[in-house]
């Protein structure tokens, strides 16, 4: 017998039952906390399904695949980029992102001062993080981000929302997520976003302010599926 289709409206439903959760339990407000609903590598379907349960703020990690499918779709909602950005795609994802949360390098602060400054464009902007100080993976590395993050306010006139890490896979989650807070506190920003399937409870209770969901909102990525 095949499985019954994922019900993503009841998933997205339990997700800010158990978000509201944490936040109370942490002796935070649930309002406090965003979910971004990770719809990478997903075929359209579920992802209409959870824009009809009423979602708004969806997360994406490639550029040039998300134009096609989000352009009928844009209006009310908030899109975000969450994977790497290479700079010679800085002018599209300025264009079409109203969120960049993998901010992480110079070349990269300058190419998207140069965009929102020709496009006159408002971006929201989270420096990434790589607190597990993994080779393989994006991210200012901890030492070097307050200077990176004073570079992009000073010399690229930058205004930075938050910060955003990935904690390696193989590790509790909880000391990465204290180590970003530990630094946005640091360089006066508030916004954390941090947190995916299978550990957005302990973020909310380190103080995530969007937890970014993928899997256990939209059932697994089909490994095959590159929209
Ligand atoms: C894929 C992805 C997520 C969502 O992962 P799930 O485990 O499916 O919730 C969150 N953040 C980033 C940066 C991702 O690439």
């Amino acid at each position: 017998m095949p499985d019954a289709p994922f019900d993503c409206a009841a998933a997205r439903a339990d997700v800010l039952a158990r978000i509201a959760r944490a936040a109370r339990a942490a002796g935070r407000e649930p309002a406090d906390v965003t979910l971004v609903a990770v719809s990478k590598q997903q075929p359209w379907e579920p992802v209409a399904q959870v824009l009809a349960a009423g979602q708004t703020i969806f997360g994406e990690n490639r550029v040039q695949e998300v134009q096609g499918r989000w352009t009928d779709h844009r209006d009310g909602v908030e899109l975000r980029l969450i994977g790497p950005l290479q700079t010679n795609k800085a002018k599209d994802a300025v264009a079409f992102f109203d969120v960049i949360e993998t901010l992480d390098r110079e070349r990269l602060a300058k190419a998207l001062a140069d965009e929102i400054q020709a496009q006159g464009k408002a971006l929201r902007l989270y420096v990434q993080v790589n607190t597990g100080e993994e080779p393989q993976k994006a991210g200012a590395l901890p030492d070097a981000a307050d200077a990176f993050i004073a570079l992009c306010r000073a010399t690229y006139g930058l205004e930075i929302e938050g910060l955003m890490c990935i904690p390696p896979a193989d590790e509790p989650p909880g000391p990465h997520f204290a180590l970003l807070a530990k630094i946005a506190a640091r360089n006066g920003l508030s916004r954390l976003s941090m947190g995916m399937s299978g550990d957005f409870e302990t973020a909310v209770r380190f103080g995530a302010t969007s937890v970014r969901v993928g899997s256990a909102l939209f059932g697994a990525r089909a490994p095959g599926i590159r929209l």
